[in-house]
């Protein structure tokens, strides 16, 4: 099965076995808002203890925060949200069907690449090097053609110019996916913040947002955290909160979901030393997604071509997910933009004194910003698999097994009795009683052994622990580990810390 293969299966899974159901179903959903079934909240929630942990406990210099969602609206009046952030839409009048116009171009060219790809591979498979099938006219030119779109996309995106746009989108004869002609609307922007009332005043003043990444509740509250828990630059403050987007196209599952989840830190350094701390973070943040098991060839950085406007270097983590190379994390030196308008439009200094270098300046920001739904699609994508495994009868059949890293599967271990008679069942229900205090545990005593194998394989539990007749009398018992199918023998008093060595290193 290759990897785009992969995501339909994915999609249906996390129905089936508990992650993830679309919002309101029963009122036939709403469009790009997903719920968390008991397995995928407990995905999730790993998954965010662990980036908690990578994060707070892990550097004495972080501290975290919670801030509210509602924020005064002033604050994206000075961030610069309520003036740009804009995405570029585009409308096909045959199908009536929307798009961002910048993700029209950025498919235009991964379909290229694609085609320039398998082009290669086939030179290769007639007995080309790679060198010389990278040289051969019907690569070149994919790729060039490529390399042209992807500069002529940086330069409208960053002159801001809808009409250059709309000519791009012409001059490639990019066609609507749905209805297949090139009868389009012209490009405008659209405003992606939701907007609220507050209370029940009816004046301007009372309209609010809901806030579209949680970053600026950090900034906001930079001299109360720095003064409250007496931080010395540089230092970090981190927050994992919800997000709320209005997405002019929502697709691809929880990839780009209207409402989601953030994990951000923002470090604050000296001016003049955010490069030396850009790079730190670039590289800590891709050993966290390879300690928690995502392979390094799914994994890659780009650079963004086009900077934001209050970015002095950016660079996005990229996972290879089921429809492409795609964001999981960006990592961008702010200057000290939010901070500074802050302080006009709040009125509010917002300088720091520095008791080393004895100057009063305002800090310089890198921060790192993690999607954590992308982070739970990137799991649940590189741990989905189907392959022939071995039944007890003897024959084979096909087992679908989430292979999730230890420290991130919803439930650490099952406790099964082999059958429920002879007091195994009592056996299985007291050493499940003693795991729970320190793992996630689950007792299964229904259907065939066999059986129950497959519905934890499926859910990505590591460890099954079987109670059976020699559990009885010399008080061991059989550990399958999920992806080996291995079995062992342990003795009950030693199961413990067996189960605990397993999740070190994280
Ligand atoms: P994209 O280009 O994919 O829209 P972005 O560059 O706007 O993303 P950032 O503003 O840098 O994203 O947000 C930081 C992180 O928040 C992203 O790396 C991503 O993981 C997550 N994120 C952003 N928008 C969404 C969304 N609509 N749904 C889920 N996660 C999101």
């Amino acid at each position: 099965m290759n990897y785009s293969e992969v995501f339909g299966k994915v999609v249906s899974h996390c129905k089936e076995y508990g992650f993830i159901f679309p919002s309101g179903e029963i009122y036939d959903g709403l469009s790009a808002v997903y719920d968390y079934g008991p397995a995928g909240v407990q995905l999730k929630r790993n998954l965010s203890d662990a980036w908690w942990k990578a994060m707070t406990q892990k550097f004495d210099n972080i501290v975290g925060l919670d801030a509210a969602i509602l924020m005064p609206p002033t604050v994206w009046k000075a961030s610069g949200h309520v003036d740009a952030f804009n995405d570029p839409l585009i409308d096909n009048k045959d199908s009536k069907k929307r798009y961002r116009a910048d993700v029209l171009v950025e498919d235009y060219i991964e379909k290229l690449l694609e085609k320039a790809r398998k082009e290669e591979e086939k030179l290769i498979k007639k007995g080309k090097t790679p060198e010389e099938a990278a040289r051969m006219p019907q690569v070149k030119k994919s790729v060039e053609k490529a390399e042209a779109a992807r500069i002529r996309l940086a330069e409208v995106v960053n002159a801001g110019d809808m009409h250059a746009f709309k000519r791009l989108i012409d001059d490639l004869e990019i066609v609507c996916p749905e209805s297949g002609t090139r009868n389009w609307t012209d490009v405008r922007q659209f405003n992606l913040m939701f907007k609220t009332r507050l209370g029940a005043v009816a004046d301007e003043g009372a309209d609010l947002y809901l806030r579209p990444e949680t970053a600026q509740g950090i900034f906001v509250n930079f001299l109360n955290v720095q003064k409250s828990s007496r931080m010395k630059v540089p230092f970090g403050v981190a927050q994992i909160g919800k997000a709320f987007r209005n997405e002019i196209v929502a697709r691809q599952f929880i990839f780009r979901m209207r409402e989601f989840e953030q994990m951000e830190m923002q470090y604050f350094v000296r001016p003049g030393t955010q490069s030396e701390h850009y790079r730190f973070w670039k590289e800590e943040r891709m050993r966290w997604h390879l300690s928690l098991g995502i392979p390094a060839e799914r994994l890659r950085y780009k650079d963004h071509d086009k900077l934001a406007h209050y970015a002095d270097a950016a660079t996005d983590i990229e996972f290879y997910y089921p429809f492409g190379w795609k964001e999981t994390e960006g990592i961008h030196s702010r200057t000290d933009y939010d901070l500074r308008r802050h302080q006009e439009f709040s009125g509010k200094k917002q300088t720091y004194f520095d008791p080393e270098t004895q100057e009063s300046y305002i800090p310089y920001v890198v921060e790192t910003s993690v999607g954590l739904d992308r982070t739970v699609l990137m799991h649940l994508c590189n741990a989905y698999a189907e392959e022939e495994a071995p039944t007890a009868e003897g024959g084979t059949e096909v087992r679908t097994v989430l292979r999730f890293h230890p420290a991130v599967a919803p439930t650490y271990v099952a406790v099964l009795p082999l059958v429920k008679k002879d007091g195994m069942a009592e056996a299985a229900k007291s050493i499940h009683e003693r795991l729970k205090n320190r793992f996630f545990s689950a007792y299964d005593e229904k259907d065939a052994v066999g059986r129950r194998y497959r519905r934890q394989d499926a859910k990505g539990t590591p460890f099954c622990v079987t109670i059976d007749t020699e559990t009885l009398s010399d008080g061991t018992v059989t550990v399958r580990e999920r992806d080996s199918m291995a079995q062992e023998r342990v003795s009950t008093d030693a199961l413990e810390s067996y189960l605990a060595a397993k999740s070190t290193g994280v």
